[in-house]
């Protein structure tokens, strides 16, 4: 037991057939340093080996083949070092030749020690025969090892690791040796109770199967287990988290409902809120007026008025005496905020300032002296607000807007910025499915506003193919002139960011020429630009001097030009849905009727032909996020990757997603019944997650 730690932290430059230079590949090319590591390098696939084929029944090239067959013919073909070595084998059915580019010398050795073998490996047609290259053979009398490989594990490798003998096959011998271990032991991280209510199989017989399964059946059961085990580890983790900061009550009390919140709402709101608007409100009051610490998710679509709800929640916690902030993610959205919401609270008494990385150094002081005082309620501005001289006098909620922009790290900054932590509100416009809000966020409380502002026409929604690109052009001269304005997207994927600025600069160029001055001007914005000169375009822009604007996706998050009507999306099929979904909002903020056009060649693969249909059916932003999810798996979700929860080794949350509610249940009645898990039947749990703990697994946990 004592020992279990530190044998899977070895080095795995110590297993046996590693060494220094096989490590220091499989570290930089699979992360992969230590034996633990090793151990969780699950393979991806596996080839069933209890079938043999007959050589005549071989007619596929991409699946591997187990024959049994003797030796007819070998010889080596040209030179003695750059030569290869054919083998003609036979069974019953025919003959094939194996062949052998590398390891020649060795190999034929090998081969003249049998006459009979059983032979694995991927066949393929060259001059309308078939051969096997470079196969795995082995002896039929070679004794099984304890581990029994009836299901071939297949490994993901790199060339690299394959110059250095780690092919899928090399891998899973170090594996393979690594499990054979004398010291090898895997102690059970789940309870007595899960096991025989979920009826897993046990941890150690879990790692062996998954890398050596002795059944199907057993494959199933390794998997099961192992997937249960990630998801359930989280979602212990997550509510526990939750758990405790609902015992705690050292929560800011914002009971008062006071001038403010009150003169704004009778006097200066311009509209009704919508009911979600009011549900939410409600909800955030209770949460605020608990006594408990607020750390609650809002999601709402573009548009949806996230940011009014936002300002009623600073105008509580104004109400009791309270100050607060809120963060946008760019200097852009930064300044929007601020003008909205200063015009929001114009006619009330309030002080709203705005903070931001171009705020001059008087100002800054000026401000900073204001706060500190405690005579500046609100403070509106990007990450610049959480340097260390930001000093609060009673920083009482927190609203941090697009939330996937802001790091962990930087979100616990502001936390220290006061004794108690202050309330936090995160909103956010990218809707997230379910399974992955539970694996995201399973920690904070969510609140969904599900219900856009009343009188907004739908966005209507087109696809277009490129030939009918002056169809476009025309349509865009008539909005123009009626006054509107129009965003014209193209893509950016970091690969081809070279190939993706020069279909930008032509597609500049043939705007400059389609729309010609003085009757229109366009202006382009895109990532190479300094922060400048793209604040100054899209200044030139909401200010109504440009009617076009060219860009690339920067516009992509929360920019609020109401006049604009059209968006173009330009190779709309490179566009992951969500940012498809994201691009839309920018419109459809005015009166006017606004219009989405997707523009795509006219041969799209499939699931650019999902996307676009989905975006033209649907305009619900968590049936987009699914559909997204669906389509590429939630490594590439906008927001996640930084979020390292989701760096699963063995679960989908797409696919898994009743392990992961099931998981979830079953983590939630654990800790209903023991919070702190400190009772000694749950020893294994408490354990495991101080070992996450210790391993810096990076949550993305707010608070
Ligand atoms: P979000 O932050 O969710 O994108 P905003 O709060 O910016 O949405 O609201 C979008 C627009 O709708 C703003 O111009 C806002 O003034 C307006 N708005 C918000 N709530 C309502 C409402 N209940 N009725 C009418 N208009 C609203
Ligand atoms: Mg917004």
């Amino acid at each position: 037991m004592v020992a279990l730690k530190p044998f899977l932290e070895t080095s795995v430059e110590y297993l046996k057939g590693v060494g220094p230079a096989r490590a220091e590949a499989l570290a930089a090319e699979l992360q992969i340093f230590t034996f633990g590591d090793l151990l969780t390098h699950f393979p991806f696939r596996y080839v069933d080996r209890s079938k043999m084929y007959l050589i005549s029944d071989i007619r596929d090239e991409n699946t591997y083949v187990q024959i049994r067959a003797k030796v007819i013919k070998t010889r080596t073909v040209g030179a003695p070092r750059s030569g290869r070595l054919v083998v003609t084998v036979e069974d019953e059915s025919g003959q094939i030749d194996l062949v052998w580019f590398q390891g020649v010398k060795w190999m034929a050795d090998k081969i003249a020690k049998g006459q009979e073998w059983i032979i694995f490996g991927k066949p393929q047609l060259f001059n309308g025969q078939w051969n096997i290259p470079h196969p795995e053979i082995e002896h039929p009398e070679t004794e099984p090892l304890p581990i029994t490989r009836i299901i071939q594990p297949i490994y993901s490798s790199t060339e690299k690791l394959k110059s250095k003998g780690l092919d899928y096959k090399g891998i899973g011998k170090l594996v393979k040796t690594l499990l054979l271990h004398e010291k090898f032991h895997i102690s059970e991280n789940l309870t007595h109770d899960i096991l025989e209510r979920v009826r897993l199989i046990g941890r150690q017989e879990a790692f062996l199967n998954i890398h050596f399964p002795q059944s199907p059946e057993l494959l199933n059961r390794a998997q099961a287990r192992l997937k249960f085990e990630e998801l359930f580890f989280i979602q212990l983790r997550l509510l526990k988290q939750r758990g405790l900061r609902l015992q705690r009550s050292d929560g800011h009390v914002f009971t008062t409902v006071g001038d403010y919140l009150n003169d704004f709402y009778h006097k200066h709101l311009t509209f009704e809120l919508t009911n979600a608007q009011k549900k939410v409100i409600r909800e955030i009051r209770a949460d605020m007026g608990s006594g408990k610490q607020m750390n609650r998710l809002l999601q709402g679509d573009v548009g949806s008025g996230k940011t009014m709800v936002a300002v009623m929640c600073m105008l509580i916690a104004l109400d009791n005496k309270y100050q607060s902030c809120m963060m946008a993610p760019t200097e852009i959205l930064a300044n929007q905020h601020f003008s909205n919401i200063s015009a929001m609270l114009a006619g009330l008494d309030v002080k709203v300032r705005l903070l931001t990385g171009s705020t001059k150094p008087a100002e800054r002081r000026e401000i900073q002296e204001l706060l500190s005082e405690g005579k500046l309620s609100i403070l509106i501005g990007t990450h610049a607000l959480i340097e260390d001289n930001v000093q609060f006098r009673n920083l009482g909620l927190v609203i941090i807007d697009e939330q996937h922009r802001f790091g962990v790290a930087q979100r616990a900054a502001l936390w220290e910025k006061n004794q108690r932590t202050p309330h936090v509100l995160v909103m956010t416009a990218t809707p997230i499915p379910r399974t992955l809000a539970m694996t995201l966020y399973g920690d904070l409380d969510a609140s969904v506003i599900d219900e856009l502002p009343p009188g907004r026409k739908p966005i209507i929604t087109k696809h277009v193919y490129d030939r009918d690109h002056y169809k476009v052009y025309n349509f865009l001269k008539e909005r123009i002139r009626e006054g509107s304005q129009v965003y014209i997207v193209y893509p950016l994927i970091d690969e081809s960011e070279k190939l993706d600025l020069k279909n930008l600069e032509e597609g500049f160029l043939t705007v400059a020429r389609e729309f010609p001055s003085p009757e229109f001007k366009a202006g382009t914005v895109h990532g190479r630009m300094k922060q400048q000169q793209k604040d100054a375009e899209m200044k030139r822009f909401i200010g109504q001097e440009t009617q076009i604007l060219v860009s690339t996706t920067v516009i992509e998050v929360g920019v609020d030009v109401p006049s604009a009507s059209v968006m173009v999306i330009e190779n709309a099929n490179r566009f992951g849905l969500s940012q498809l979904h994201q691009l839309r909002g920018r419109v459809g903020r005015g009166s006017s009727q606004s219009y989405c056009i997707l523009m795509s060649p006219e041969e799209l693969g499939n699931d650019a032909r999902t996307r676009i249909s989905t975006m033209l059916r649907t305009s619900d932003g968590f049936e987009i996020a699914e559909t997204d999810l669906r389509l590429r798996g939630p490594g590439d979700l906008q927001g996640t990757q930084q979020s390292g929860i989701l760096n699963l080794r063995i679960a989908d949350i797409v696919l898994d997603e009743k392990i992961l509610k099931f998981a979830k249940n079953i983590a939630s009645d654990i800790l209903n019944d023991d919070p702190g898990l400190r009772l000694e039947k749950n020893a294994n749990l408490a354990k495991h997650l101080l070992h996450m703990d210790e391993h810096q697994q990076n949550w993305g946990l707010i608070s």
